[in-house]
């Protein structure tokens, strides 16, 4: 694109990639990408007209039904794209702080109100009325929403005391989901569900990866003597450590996918993971297979070609796996999974 192509109306059909999907709020996604692309290209005053529409669009998100919190088509998605936008924008925090801590507070009274599913846990979320536990539906991806937000806002609440409430809430929900793992490293799709069948970015253990390495990150500490993050390294708690290397096991052994080599539920997605686990714990290992996932891909690309849902887009298709190749080659700059690594 030049500085001289109408940003807006190149960018409207964007909106069918399944990445920008994410809530049925397409728009704000767009939003958020627009604007990004327009301050690439110097064009700041569009950008902030973009930014501002971003912003009103999470007046759809509060009024969403109250189980709307998942990743795909709820809050989270709102929240993903403020979080895109002030990573890749200049927009600052305090221009989404309100609004993005008024849907936290949503997602939050919600995963409280479901405590009752699992009596360990501090939040839990159902979609559909079933207890998801993956990256796109599940609970997987709205921990990881909730944790990215208290990275960018300082704190999941304005009260200091809720907030720190909230975030052991997150991290109990954290136990419950280390805990549920199967014996192969693998994640059930649904909590309690004994069918160890998906190995793939939306069900599975390739979406709990980014979750526990956010964790990683952010350096987290629930200050009851149970799981403690302080930054990876040695004071890893062991069973995060152990869970995190049986999810790159199950993924090494089962994480080629005749789905295709998309990110959603294709290989590439399941590389990523492994790019992710490189990134977090340094673990070399993970690094090359992830390189061999890449290879496989390139291998087979073209007999993919045909067959996810949207051929070509980010999530399923085509631009997914480009993506994913090009990480693999710089995997220690690699910004993470397109949309979800924020
Ligand atoms: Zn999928």
């Amino acid at each position: 694109m030049t500085s001289s192509q109408p940003v807006t109306s190149g960018a409207e059909g964007l909106w069918r990639w399944r990445w920008l999907e994410f809530a049925k709020l397409a728009s704000s996604k767009c939003y958020a990408l627009k604007a990004a692309i327009c301050r690439k290209l110097g064009r700041d005053g569009e950008a902030a007209e973009l930014l501002q529409k971003l912003q009103n669009f999470g007046a759809k998100a509060l009024r969403l039904p109250k189980d709307h919190c998942e990743l795909m088509y709820g809050r989270c998605g709102y929240l993903h794209a403020c979080l895109f936008a002030l990573k890749f924008t200049t927009a600052k925090p305090a221009q989404f702080r309100s609004r993005m801590l008024d849907i936290v507070a949503q997602i939050l009274e919600e995963g409280s109100g479901n405590r009752g599913i699992h009596s360990k846990a501090g939040l839990m979320y159902t979609w559909h009325n079933v207890c998801y536990l993956g990256a796109s539906h599940g609970i997987c991806g709205v921990l990881m929403t909730l944790l990215q937000c208290k990275e960018v806002l300082g704190a999941l609440t304005r009260d200091p005391r809720e907030a720190a409430e909230a975030l052991r809430a997150v991290h109990r929900s954290i136990d419950v989901l280390l805990g549920a793992t199967f014996p192969s490293g693998n994640l059930p799709s649904i909590l309690g569900s004994p069918n160890d069948r998906l190995v793939q970015w939306c069900h599975g253990a390739p979406g709990l990866i980014p979750l526990l390495c956010s964790v990683i990150y952010t350096g987290a500490d629930d200050g009851r003597g149970g799981i403690t993050y302080s930054g990876g390294g040695p004071e890893m708690h062991t069973l995060l450590r152990d869970c995190l290397a049986s999810a790159g096991d199950v993924i090494w052994a089962r994480g080629l996918l005749k789905n295709g080599t998309g990110l959603c539920h294709g290989t590439a997605g399941n590389g990523y993971a492994l790019l992710g686990l490189y990134r977090a714990t340094g673990d070399e290992r993970m690094l090359h297979r992830a390189e061999h996932f890449a290879r496989w891909s390139m291998d087979h690309i073209s007999r993919f070609a045909e067959g996810p849902d949207a051929t070509y887009s980010l999530f399923e298709g085509l631009a997914g796996s480009v993506c994913f190749l090009l990480d693999v080659i710089q995997a220690d700059s690699s910004l993470g999974f397109p949309g979800y690594d924020i």
